[in-house]
C-alpha cells in the first residue's frame, strides 16, 4: 500500500499560455487535496504570440467543461479548418493541410490510393477537392459538424481548431483557474533553492523576499527555463541542422476583410510568414534564419506583406529550435517554451503543453518521484516531439525551390532516418502509416507530401480491383458530394456573427 500522499503543493512558475493552461487543468482535475500556486511577473510579461492551434484544443476545453461559444467570444477567436501553404513546393504552389478526412476509405484502402491512380490517368482533380476542410477553407466557409447529417456525410465530421488572442486566452484561463482556487502571486523569481541532499527544488524566492515552497514545481517560465535549465542544468538538444529558422518578427495589423477559416503560411526567401485572422485584428509574423537575412530585412519583408496597417511596433523573438534533454527531472516538470520549441509552422506548441499536462496527470506522483515514472514521461514526450519535428522538417526538405540558399540547402540536407523512410515509402506506392499515437495522422502526412509534390510512383495493387470507369465515377461522385456540402455551409464570418461574435471594443484592444 502506498504511504499517504505527500505531493500536494504544486507551484507553477510562469503565467503565459503554459502556466495558465497547467493551472486551469490542475484546478479542474486534481481536486481539493492539492494546492496550486502560480507565480508570474507582469514586468517580464509573456511571449504574446502563439495564436493558432490544432483541433486537440477542443478536448482540453471539454476537459475543463468550457463552453465553446463563451470561449470564442472571450478570446476573440475564429475557426481554423487547416493551414494554407503558399510557395512551399515551388513558387506559385498553394495547398491546404486540412484537419479532416480525405475522401472515403474503400474497404481496407485509404481514399488517396484511388486518387493516386486517377491522378496518373489524368482523371483526378487536386487532392484538396476531395476533403470538406480543404474545399471549404479557401471559399471562406465554416460550420462545425452537423449533428443531424447522416453519418456518411462529410458534414457530420468537420474537424477544426481555433485562432485566438494569446493574451486574452491567458487572461481567460486565469479567471477560470482563480475561480477554482488557484492562488496567484505577482513577482519576479530571483532565486531557486535546491535541497542539499538530493538537489530537488525546495522553494523559489521572489525579489521582495517572499519564499514559495512546494512539492512539485511546474516550470512555465518560457525560453529561460528558470527551473529546468537555470537551476537543474538539464541541457538542450539543438535541431538547427534541420530546422534552420531561429528568429521571428511579429506584428498585428488591422483586419481588412472577413477572417479566413485557416492560417496562411507563405514561404519567403529565408523563411516564411504567418497570417492568423482574429475577430479584431490579424496576427502576422516572419520566421527566418538569422544566418541568411538581417533582422531589418526580415522586418521590412513582414511589413511589406501585411493586409492592413500595422498595430504597434514589430517585436523580435529569438529561439533555438530543439528541446530539453529531459522534460521532467527530480520534482520539476517543464511545460511550454521552458520545455523546448521546434518552430511555429504547424501550430504545435500549445498542443505540446496540453499533451504534457495530460501525461503529467496520468503519471502524477504519489509520495515520491519514482525514476520509472519520470522516465516514462520523458520517453512519451520525446516521442511526441520527435514525430512533430520530422513532420516539420518534411515541409522544408520536400521542396523543389532553388531560388534561394535556404531552400537549396533544405532540399539537399540529410534528414532523420524515420522521416527519410516515410518519404521513400510514400514515393514508392503512396503508403503512409501513423506511428503509435503521433499527433499527425495519415491524412496530414499525405496532404503535405502531395502538396509538396511527392507524387507516388505507384499505388496499392488492390486499387486495380475497381474498374477504370467505376474509378472515374467514384472520383467524380466524391468531389460532387464535397461540393454540395460546401454549398450549404455558411460563410465563416456569418457563422461568427450569429454564434460567437465578441462585443465590439476599441480596435486596438
Ligand atoms: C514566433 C513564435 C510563434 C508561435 N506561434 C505559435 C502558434 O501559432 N501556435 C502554437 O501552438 N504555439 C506557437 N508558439 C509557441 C507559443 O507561443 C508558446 O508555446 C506559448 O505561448 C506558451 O508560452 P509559455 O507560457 O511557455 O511562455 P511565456 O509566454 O514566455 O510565459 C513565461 C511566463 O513566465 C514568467 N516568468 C519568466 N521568468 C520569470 C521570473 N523570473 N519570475 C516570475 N515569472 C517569470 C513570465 O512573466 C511569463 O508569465 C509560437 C512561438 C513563437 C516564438
Amino acid at each position: 500500500m502506498p504511504t499517504p500522499q505527500s505531493v500536494k503543493n504544486i507551484v507553477i512558475v510562469g503565467g503565459g499560455t503554459a502556466g495558465w493552461m497547467a493551472a486551469a487543468a490542475c484546478a479542474k482535475v486534481l481536486g481539493p487535496s492539492y494546492a496550486v500556486h502560480l507565480v508570474e511577473s507582469e514586468e517580464i510579461g509573456t511571449i504574446a504570440v502563439g495564436e493558432a492551434t490544432v483541433p486537440h484544443l477542443k478536448q482540453f476545453n471539454n476537459l475543463l467543461e468550457i463552453d465553446e461559444v463563451e470561449f470564442v467570444k472571450n478570446v476573440k477567436g475564429t475557426f481554423k479548418l487547416g493551414i494554407q501553404f503558399n510557395d512551399w513546393g515551388r513558387l506559385g504552389d498553394s495547398y491546404i493541410h486540412g484537419f479532416g478526412q480525405l475522401g472515403p476509405d474503400v474497404g481496407p484502402l485509404p481514399f488517396h490510393q484511388f486518387w493516386i491512380k486517377a491522378r496518373h490517368k489524368g482523371w483526378a482533380a487536386p487532392l484538396g477537392d476531395y476533403s470538406i476542410n480543404t474545399a471549404a477553407a479557401p471559399r471562406g466557409k465554416f460550420m462545425p459538424s452537423a449533428s443531424d447529417a447522416p453519418a456518411n456525410s462529410p458534414l457530420s465530421d468537420i474537424r477544426y481548431a481555433y485562432h485566438f488572442d494569446a493574451s486574452l486566452y491567458a487572461r481567460y484561463l486565469r479567471g477560470y483557474a482563480e475561480a477554482r482556487g488557484v492562488r496567484r502571486t505577482e513577482g519576479k523569481v530571483r532565486h531557486v533553492q535546491l535541497r542539499g541532499e538530493d538537489g530537488y527544488v525546495e522553494s523559489v524566492t521572489l525579489e521582495n523576499g517572499t519564499v514559495i515552497g512546494g512539492d512539485l514545481f511546474i516550470d512555465c517560465s518560457g525560453f529561460r527555463g528558470l527551473l529546468i535549465e537555470q537551476a537543474l542544468h538539464i541541457g538542450y538538444i539543438d535541431y538547427s541542422q534541420w530546422l534552420r529558422c531561429d528568429r521571428a518578427v511579429a506584428v498585428g495589423c488591422e483586419k481588412v476583410g472577413p477572417p479566413t477559416p485557416y492560417t496562411r503560411v507563405t514561404a519567403r526567401t529565408a523563411g516564411w510568414q504567418w497570417r492568423i485572422p482574429l475577430q479584431h485584428r490579424t496576427g502576422n509574423g516572419h520566421v527566418y534564419s538569422s544566418a541568411l537575412i538581417s533582422d531589418d530585412e526580415a522586418t521590412a519583408t513582414l511589413l511589406a506583406n501585411l493586409d492592413g496597417k500595422p498595430l504597434g511596433e514589430p517585436r523580435l523573438l529569438r529561439f533555438t529550435p530543439g528541446m530539453r534533454k529531459k522534460f521532467w527531472s527530480k520534482n520539476v516538470v517543464a511545460l511550454g517554451l521552458a520545455s523546448g520549441f521546434l518552430e511555429p509552422l504547424e501550430s504545435t506548441s500549445i498542443f505540446l503543453i496540453q499533451s504534457g499536462i495530460a501525461r503529467l496527470v496520468s503519471l502524477l506522483p504519489w509520495n515520491d518521484f519514482s525514476e520509472v515514472v519520470i522516465d516514462e514521461y520523458n520517453a512519451q514526450l520525446t516521442f511526441e516531439m520527435e514525430r512533430i519535428r520530422d513532420f516539420l522538417i518534411l515541409h522544408y526538405h520536400a521542396t523543389q525551390r532553388d531560388d534561394a540558399p535556404l531552400w537549396r540547402e533544405c532540399a539537399r540536407m540529410s534528414v532523420p532516418a524515420g522521416l527519410a523512410h516515410k518519404m521513400r515509402l510514400f514515393a514508392d506506392s503512396g503508403r503512409s502509416f501513423r506511428e503509435s499515437e503521433e499527433l499527425f495522422a495519415e491524412p496530414s502526412w499525405v496532404e503535405v507530401m502531395i502538396g509538396q509534390n511527392i507524387l507516388p510512383r505507384a499505388y496499392h495493387p488492390l486499387v486495380e480491383q475497381m474498374p477504370d470507369d467505376q474509378l472515374k465515377q467514384f472520383m467524380q461522385g466524391v468531389a460532387q458530394v464535397i461540393e454540395s456540402c460546401v454549398g450549404v455551409m455558411p460563410l465563416h464570418q456569418t457563422f461568427i456573427d450569429r454564434r460567437c461574435a465578441a462585443p465590439a471594443l476599441h480596435p486596438s484592444s
